[in-house]
């Protein structure tokens, strides 16, 4: 563990240092309570052992300050107490300690502290990988792996914001798979997956960096395309739908006898500052449009 040391009494540093050391951790050392701030700030260490009474930042403040500053991850505290009296103890717990070890100090004390420092810690960083694998889980789409609808109004929620704020476009294209009712009954439900799959990959592939590609609904997919007007983001959606096309995935239920997909394109310019909700709702009457107009195209929002 990476140990950072508070105390503005050389002697005492000295010999915590020398414990902490000797149970076999990486030590960083503060002389007050303002240096143990900005080098917990750089180092992030996984534990603090700190003395209560110093210039600058007090034990205790440095105790709240650490807590406050916590963000998913978990820092051990020990106090190091001069009197080792009851308040002392109890305000240090109260500002968010884990334990104190009294002066003297006891090396074989600190040890067997550092060792549920140790456990603690590596839990919390546990903790958190899970935390961060679950969040993306319930963002992600199992079958094409795309993000889904949780992850789109987050993504588009912010999208929007700033481009309202700074009078930027963008472009929302929303595309179904065309007939694909019939392909799952022709073909089956897990041939249905097996194309909702590819078709997913070749959509994402035509998006570029910083293009957001989601699976709406079942066979729906939308396109975020930040900073495109229409013109634009017409020819990512035209791509797509070509790229779509280009798989050659056989579908006899329709009369170009491959899979393809319709988009509806709506953006978000100057003279068209809508918000997302309806912006969402144009894009859909387009691709409602696109389907009446034989399929297989791009509709743009009136
Ligand atoms: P249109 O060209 O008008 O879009 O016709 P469509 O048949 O594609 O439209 P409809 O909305 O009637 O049918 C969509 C179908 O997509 C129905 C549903 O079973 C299928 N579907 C939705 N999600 C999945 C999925 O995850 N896997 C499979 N295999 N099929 C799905
Ligand atoms: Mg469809
Ligand atoms: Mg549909």
């Amino acid at each position: 563990m990476k140990v950072l040391i508070a105390d503005d009494d050389q002697l005492s540093r000295m010999i915590t240092k020398a414990a902490v050391e000797q149970s076999g951790h990486e030590c960083i050392v503060a002389a007050d309570g303002d240096a143990a701030w900005q080098l917990f700030q750089e180092h992030a260490p996984q534990a603090v052992v700190t003395d209560l009474m110093m210039p600058g930042l007090d034990g205790l403040a440095l105790c709240r300050a650490i807590r406050a500053a916590e963000d998913g991850s978990y820092t051990y505290l020990i106090l190091v107490t001069s009197h080792g009296t009851r308040n002392d103890v109890l305000a240090g717990m109260e500002a968010g300690a884990d334990d104190y070890v009294t002066k003297p100090l006891d090396p074989f004390s600190l040890h067997t502290r550092l060792l549920a420092a140790q456990r603690i810690t590596s839990l919390h960083a546990d903790l958190a990988r899970y935390r961060l694998a679950l969040a993306e889980q319930a963002r992600t789409d199992p079958l094409t792996k795309l993000h889904n609808r949780l992850k789109l109004s987050e993504d588009l929620d912010q999208l929007h914001a700033r481009c309202e704020r700074y009078g930027r476009d963008y472009s929302l294209a929303m595309c179904d798979v065309d007939h694909f009712k019939s392909y799952n009954d022709i073909y089956g439900h897990q041939a249905g997956d097996a194309a909702l799959e590819a078709i997913a990959g070749a959509i994402a592939h035509q998006a570029r960096k910083g293009d957001g590609v989601y699976r709406f609904g079942g066979e729906e997919f939308l396109f975020v395309l930040p900073e495109q007007s229409l013109a634009e983001a017409r020819l990512v959606v035209e791509r797509a739908r070509a790229a779509v096309g280009a798989l050659g995935i056989v579908h006899s239920g329709d009369s170009s006898g491959v899979l393809s997909i319709s988009a509806g394109l709506a953006s978000y310019v100057e003279g068209h500052r809508v918000d997302s909700e309806q912006l969402l709702k144009e894009a859909d009457l387009a691709l409602y449009r696109a389907k009446a107009a034989g399929r297989n195209t791009v509709a743009v929002a009136e």
